[in-house]
């Protein structure tokens, strides 16, 4: 009988009973490949492999992260609570030491998911690791936690919610927003006054292959998860990098997905994106459980793997080392960065226009960040969709001062009955109100 070095969790929720429409890549089929896959292996006789079922998230859960325009029963359905709730668990279990680690095989994903929820983009609704990390910090306190994205998509929903908050670094790798939805993901995309430097994007070209993931986990993201010394890692494990996904144009593949889990060994994965749901999802999900179970993933392969076929470009590898030199830089440079372009201001202010792809919803939004000496400072969200609302949202975050505490409570009295919606959260008290 096989033994896995690390005791390692498993979650699977495929929700059956939701589709954004029957043909749709973000469809049930995407883990019931991988299931398949896992069985044949025998992956659940393998001695410290686990199985957990979901729990389900609730409305304060969504609430801690979300303003769910009007609500959440309105916007959010069972599915995306047991997505939820499914990570959540799989965080448990490590915090409960049941496991070393875990990989929660959700879905629907989170990391489009922003602050403000007005309807789907990019097949997400709830923020699934934002929704995991802020139940478990309400357990546990205020964990330090590094969440390194690695969906060819930019986690723009997860910068979001993190744009101010230091104690969760972000990093994303993606193809380069100028080719690919969202859009964004630039390299100046760099955090609030609170969180300035913490948010890091990696916007890698078209082509790139298993030399360059591999190269900026080394040169980027390992040395900083050094120098940033995380509690906590977790891995938003998207798996559309592959060279078979049907929505993106990139080279990985399940070796490289292996391998990088290696390398990062993260505490927690959650599945995010991946269409190319017999042709990869089965063997990229089966290279990172051998991984983070300590076990051997080099005979991981797809059928049709060509390693010559699937080599990136000198131009590729080039242009990707000089952007790693960009990126470390910068983040070696935050202290000064942030006394150039934040101190001795009271606010710094963001106008943003965010489309909603699966919803067809456009939303134009005015996010305000007080800079406080004293906590990463209340901010607030004014918010218009073409849907016809016209929201205040305001945040208290977890480490407020007594002064934005007030100022929280004093703007969400001022703005009632001035917009269709207004919501404060008050992470201090764990409070969500909203008219
Ligand atoms: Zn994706
Ligand atoms: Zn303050």
């Amino acid at each position: 009988m096989i033994k896995a070095k690390n005791r390692l969790g498993l979650i699977f929720f495929p929700a059956f009973d939701w589709a954004i429409s029957p043909t749709h890549p973000e469809r049930e089929e995407r883990l019931l490949y991988t299931q398949d896959q896992l069985f044949e292996e025998g992956i659940e006789d393998i001695e410290g492999i686990e199985f957990f079922n979901p729990i389900v998230a609730d409305e304060k859960d969504v609430e801690r992260v979300h303003f769910c325009v009007p609500n959440v029963k309105s916007r959010v359905t069972d599915s995306h609570l047991i997505s939820a709730g499914g990570a959540m668990r799989a965080f448990q279990a490590v915090m409960e030491k049941k496991v070393d680690k875990a990989f929660a095989l959700t879905r629907p994903p989170g990391h489009h998911a922003q602050r403000v929820v007005y309807g789907d983009r990019g097949f997400c609704i709830v923020n699934v690791e934002a929704v995991m990390i802020e139940r478990i910090r309400q357990e546990y306190g205020n964990l330090r936690i590094a969440i390194v994205d690695t969906d060819c998509h930019h986690g723009d929903g997860t910068q979001d919610i993190y744009w101010n908050d230091k104690d969760t670094l972000f990093i994303s790798f993606h193809q380069d927003g100028r080719t690919l939805y969202p859009g964004t993901g630039f390299i100046d995309e760099f955090g609030g006054p609170g969180g300035y430097g913490y948010n890091l994007n990696v916007p890698l070209p078209p082509g790139t292959g298993e030399e360059g993931f591999l190269y900026v986990l080394d040169n980027v993201v390992l040395p900083i998860l050094d120098e940033y010394k995380p509690d906590i890692i977790i891995n938003s494990a998207g798996q559309d990098n592959h060279y078979t996904d049907p929505i993106t144009y990139m080279n990985f593949t399940a070796q490289g997905y292996a391998e990088l889990n290696h390398k990062l060994n993260p505490h927690i994965a959650v599945l995010e994106g991946g269409y190319s749901i017999e042709g990869a999802l089965p063997y990229v999900n089966l290279g990172i459980i051998l991984a983070m179970a300590g076990l051997d993933y080099t005979k991981v392969h797809e059928p049709d793997y060509n390693r010559e076929k699937l080599k990136q470009s000198k131009d590729i590898t080039e242009y990707i080392k000089k952007i790693s030199e960009v990126i470390y830089n910068r983040w070696k440079d935050k202290d000064n960065l942030y006394i150039k372009d934040i101190r001795g201001k009271d606010y710094i202010q963001r106008h943003r226009q965010v489309y909603y792809d699966t919803d067809g919803i456009l939303e134009n939004q005015v996010q305000n960040f007080k800079v406080c000496k004293n906590c990463s400072g209340v901010n607030t969200i004014d918010s218009r969709s073409d849907t016809g609302y016209h929201i205040f949202a305001i945040t208290i975050p977890r480490d407020a001062c007594s002064s934005c505490i007030d100022e929280g409570y004093r703007l969400y009295k001022y703005a009632l009955n001035k917009y269709t919606n207004v919501y404060l959260q008050d992470r201090v008290n764990d409070e969500y109100l909203a008219k």
